[in-house]
């Protein structure tokens, strides 16, 4: 599903823009369309890919369509849920939601399964059912959890102040989010089953109890305790239904229009030159290409010296590379019993020691193969694909292990890498067939995407899936905010707050926030009250 419009159909598009946004990921999208509809700005979008999205984007092949990024969002199953309020408030409510059910993730342990149940206190009775012997230790994790949650709100919101206002804030006072995610565990219980279980989720955050912050566990945890829900109509219905708000002010999101530099004079952003060698200017220019690329690649090499960043994100490195199975079925998800429940499958509780085993040799077990089943999410998907149903199978992978045709050009990477992508294939339908086994005799296409489709694709050079780690020491970088030390230059997207959908959404948000200088949440919470309200009939 192709959106936004493409470079060589605008050939008008004027130089001079109230803000450009380099990338069209949910961080991209959402600060253009805060800044469009709170302060009525004319927003250029630049997406050097040849639809808009980002990670949210689909792709189709005949009879199937495939999320690439989304299998799930947290806080919008209630209607009145703060994260469901700001999709209305950027979509005019246009983007509808389809709730997973009662049990949003199931986790497989070996021969064990344990399901997370939709809302907190259920979440702990079903705990409680399957540790009878660690009720305490459950409910001390929960408070852990939660009080560590609450204070992301003040840490996020620190990130959109100006620096002069919000020293002290930070880092510190996320007091046990400062620690790994197993040192707070192991303080509580020493059952490694139960830390295995509460672990369920790690793929979220791409990173093993022993290097994880407790914070992404926390907040991570915390945001699917309301329960999964997918988009109606699919992942690309994110972008489509945001799209119109910044056009509706002047602006445009315009794809194949790949950003080669940001333009600076006397040290500040003023605008950007495209690889075809265009250029627009604007007071503000906004990064949603991440930190990496917008510091290592984006900006003149002494400027972005000079700042000291580029070390700082070597320092906290990237996040995991990742394999995705596409798999395209005959027959309907009903047909073939699939659930909408997310399958977490592990070898085993040990996940440091299974993750390190695979990262030293793919040929060793897989430690993670996670399932997600589209087409049993999405109401709409029997309608638009009849007869049909899809099955996604995602497993972590070093980069390292694809390096070697990182300069090969895509479907040209030669007879070794195919015979790789074959066996890795082979490995996940075996899972798929394990664990569904109606899907045996019934798979029309499966087609492998690996690291270099990441970094071919989204721009992330080592295919990472999370931008940079979400260690403790990540979340302790003070610069690693919308506000960069360039003037005129911001960051939005999963690296200023966290990975994921809401994480990246609320990453442009708190950009919004610094550039307008007001609380662009408090704001458009108020204005999505207001739209709903006169939408309401009243009874008399
Ligand atoms: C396999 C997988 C499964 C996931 N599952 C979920 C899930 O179930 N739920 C959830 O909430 N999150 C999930 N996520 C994470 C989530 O999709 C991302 O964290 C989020 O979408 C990132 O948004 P972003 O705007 O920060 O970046 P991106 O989506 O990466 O967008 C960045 C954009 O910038 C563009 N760009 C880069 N460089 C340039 C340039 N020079 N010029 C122009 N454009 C440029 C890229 O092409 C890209 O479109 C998943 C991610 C993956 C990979």
């Amino acid at each position: 599903m192709r959106i936004g419009t493409s470079y060589k159909q605008h050939p008008g598009l004027p130089d001079q823009w109230d803000a450009i946004v380099i990338g069209s990921g949910i961080g991209g999208l959402s600060v253009a369309a805060t800044l469009s509809k709170l302060a009525d700005e004319r927003v250029l979008v630049l997406e050097r890919h040849y639809t808009a999205g980002g990670f949210t984007q689909t792709f189709r092949r005949p009879g199937y369509e495939w999320d690439v990024g989304v299998h799930y969002v947290g806080d919008v199953s209630h209607p009145r849920a703060e994260t469901r309020r700001i999709f209305n408030f950027m979509t005019d409510g246009e983007l509808d939601w389809a709730e997973m059910g009662k049990v949003y993730d199931r986790i497989v342990l070996g021969d064990n399964s344990y399901d997370y149940v939709k809302g907190r206190e259920n979440f702990r009775a079903h705990m409680h059912g399957y540790f009878p012997g660690e009720k305490e230790a459950i409910d001390r994790y929960l408070e852990k959890v939660l009080s560590t949650e609450r204070k992301g709100q003040l840490f996020f919101a620190e990130k959109a102040m100006p620096n002069s206002v919000s020293k002290g804030f930070a880092g510190t006072k996320l007091d046990d989010g400062m620690r790994t995610t197993r040192e707070v565990l192991e303080e509580i219980t020493q059952d490694q089953e139960l830390i295995g279980v509460l672990t369920g989720q790690l793929g979220n955050y791409g990173l093993v109890p022993s290097e994880s912050s407790f914070f992404i566990h926390s907040l991570m945890a915390s945001y699917y305790f309301g329960g999964g829900a997918y988009p109606r109509g699919g992942s690309s219905r994110i972008a489509a239904t945001i799209l119109p708000a910044i056009e509706r002010a002047g602006g445009e999101v315009v794809t194949n229009a790949e950003v080669a530099q940001i333009l600076l004079d006397k040290g500040r952003a003023v605008g950007v030159r495209l690889l075809n060698g265009r250029e627009f200017r604007a007071p503000v220019v906004i990064s949603d290409a991440g930190a990496a690329n917008t510091f290592c690649r984006l900006l003149p090499r002494d400027a972005a010296q000079a700042t000291g960043v580029p070390t700082k994100v070597d320092q906290i490195g990237t996040s995991i590379a990742h394999l995705s199975l596409y798999v395209g079925l005959e027959g309907t998800s009903e047909e073939l019993g699939l659930e909408k429940t997310n399958l977490w499958v592990y070898r085993d509780h040990r996940h440091e020691e299974n993750f390190k085993r695979f990262q030293e040799d793919i040929n060793s077990p897989l430690p993670l193969v996670y399932l997600s089943f589209p087409s049993a999410k999405d109401p709409d998907f029997d309608r638009h694909y009849p007869g049909h149903s899809t099955i996604e199978a995602v497993a972590v992978v070093p980069y390292e292990s694809f390096e070697g045709w990182e300069h090969t050009s895509w479907k040209k990477r030669g007879a070794e890498y195919e015979e790789l992508k074959a066996s890795l294939s082979e490995r996940l339908l075996d899972k798929v067939y394990k664990h569904v086994p109606g899907a045996r005799g019934k798979v029309d296409i499966a087609e492998l995407s690996t690291p270099l489709t990441t970094r071919n694709f989204a721009a992330h050079t080592h295919g990472e899936i999370y931008g940079l780690q979400h260690t403790a020491q990540r979340f302790a970088q003070r610069w690693l905010r919308p506000r960069t030390p360039i003037a005129g230059l911001y960051l939005t997207g999963a690296d200023v707050c966290t990975a994921g959908v809401v994480g990246a959404l609320m990453g442009g948000l708190l950009c919004a926030s610094a550039i307008l200088q007001k609380n662009a949440l408090d704001q458009a919470l108020k204005q999505e009250t207001r739209a709903t309200r006169a939408k309401t009939p009243r009874h008399v």
